[in-house]
């Protein structure tokens, strides 16, 4: 069996994305930090699809919680890799910068960016002895372009989008591919409290997107398909900002 996991994997553009990997033939790890409910949902959602996947529950900002969780995995799948690795799972909690907390600004490093390390890490090892692997990490414009009320969060999306490059160039010779997808304003729980009329305005496309969009241009840097791109940062954002 193949393995892809999806963080972040119970709600909005991540379940778009579990169904979306699901379609090219991978059973799909769905993790999760709290919402069992949702995860759920995911699952039966793949399945109707008729794909596999099971749930797997661990806070991503934590490192002891991901490495017991993905250790535990490792150890009941001796000889199989988690070959596709999609780094979703994020929060934001803007607020100015002269009003910024020590918690908003760690939260959202710890999520987003540590996230990122502590799982990525783990999972490199056995797609190098493999020679073969794809990481995709879900950044943001706010991390290309920056924006106001975000520092915290175009920070860490900015240091992913570093990472990404980074990475790409260690790994890049044993065929592990790593890129990032950055959306604008997508219609999740995450955006449901913008004005989209008043936003839309701002976006050539006239309107926000919608996660299965996102979904799609993943599942392709998931696919054999995308074996010669890497390090690359791909906007999904309707032409708001290039
Ligand atoms: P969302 O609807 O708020 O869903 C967030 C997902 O991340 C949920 O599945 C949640 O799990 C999970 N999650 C949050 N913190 C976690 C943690 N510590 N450990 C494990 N899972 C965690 O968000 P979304 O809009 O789909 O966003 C997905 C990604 O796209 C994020 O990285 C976000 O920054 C990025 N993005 C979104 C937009 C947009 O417009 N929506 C734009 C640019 C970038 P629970 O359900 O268990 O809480």
């Amino acid at each position: 069996m193949k393995y892809a996991l999806v963080t972040g994997g119970s709600r909005g553009i991540g379940r778009a994305i579990c169904i979306s990997i699901g379609e090219l033939g991978y059973h799909i790890l769905i993790n999760y930090r709290s919402n069992e409910e949702e995860a759920v949902k995911t699952l039966e959602m793949l399945q109707e699809k008729g794909g596999t996947g099971e749930l797997m529950r661990f806070d991503v900002s934590k490192r002891e919680e991901v490495e017991s969780a993905l250790g535990r995995w490792m150890e009941d799948h001796k000889g199989e890799c988690i070959e596709v690795l999609v780094n979703n799972a994020g929060i934001r909690k803007d607020t100015m910068m002269m009003w910024m907390k020590n918690e908003e600004w760690s939260e959202v490093m710890d999520t987003n960016l540590n996230g990122f390390f502590y799982i990525t890490r783990r999972l490199l090892q056995d797609m190098l002895i493999n020679k073969y692997g794809r990481i995709i990490n879900v950044v943001s414009l706010s991390g290309i372009k920056g924006l106001p009320g975000q520092v915290n969060y175009s920070a860490a999306k900015a240091a992913v989008i570093g990472a990404t490059k980074a990475l790409a160039q260690e790994v890049g010779r044993k065929n592990v591919t790593v890129n990032a997808v950055a959306p604008g304003f997508i219609r999740t729980d995450m955006t449901k409290e913008l004005k989209e009329n008043e936003l839309k305005t701002l976006i050539p496309l006239y309107r926000f997107g919608e996660p299965e969009e996102v979904a799609d241009v993943v599942a392709f840097l998931a696919s054999k398909k995308a074996s010669y791109i890497t390090g690359e940062v791909i906007s999904i954002n309707g032409g708001l900002y290039t």
